[in-house]
């Protein structure tokens, strides 16, 4: 099996996307249509990582905006966000392959990870790099380099924007 660790926010929603009445969960079609692309290609099932997955409104927008996911990380709280991910993997020695989308790094150690930058939401491009690591292609993952991601703390500190 194949696996994606998803987050949501910054990953299927972005500044973009529209949002007038400020609602916490929301999730933006374009970019649910590049996820499911990836899934296309790559035969990748979702496991979500988003701390939408242990707020009951979370769980809800997400099945209601139709992200496909067929499990949850597991809530462990005060520990290091790769923690859930190890602890799903060790319980599912089946995974042959699988990748992170997450927009932020912190926490997630070596993990193979694939960061959309928060004003965009997953990419065309990451799409595509995404699917040929699972596919084995490749074992390139796709990292903001220190100091776009240093520049991006300083401008959400700015603009107080929470991912
Ligand atoms: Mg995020």
């Amino acid at each position: 099996m194949k696996v994606i660790f998803l987050d949501i926010d910054g990953v299927l929603n972005c500044k973009r996307t529209p949002n007038p009445r400020k609602f916490p969960f929301i999730v933006d079609p374009a970019l649910l249509n590049r996820l499911k692309r990836l899934l296309e290609l790559s035969g990748a099932k979702v496991v979500l990582a988003s701390n939408w997955r242990y707020d009951p409104a979370g769980m809800f927008s997400a099945r209601h905006y139709g992200v496909p996911f067929i499990d949850t990380t597991p809530d462990l709280p005060n520990q290091p966000r790769c923690n859930p991910i190890a602890d799903w993997l060790q319980r599912h020695p089946d995974v042959e392959r699988f990748v992170v989308i997450d927009d932020e790094d912190d926490e997630l150690d070596d993990l193979p990870l694939f960061q959309p930058s928060r004003s965009t939401g997953i990419t065309e491009e990451m799409v595509r790099a995404a699917a040929d690591y699972l596919n084995g292609k490749t074992d390139k993952d796709m990292r903001h380099n220190k100091l776009v991601r240093i520049f991006q703390n300083l401008g959400s500190l700015v603009s107080g924007h929470k991912g």
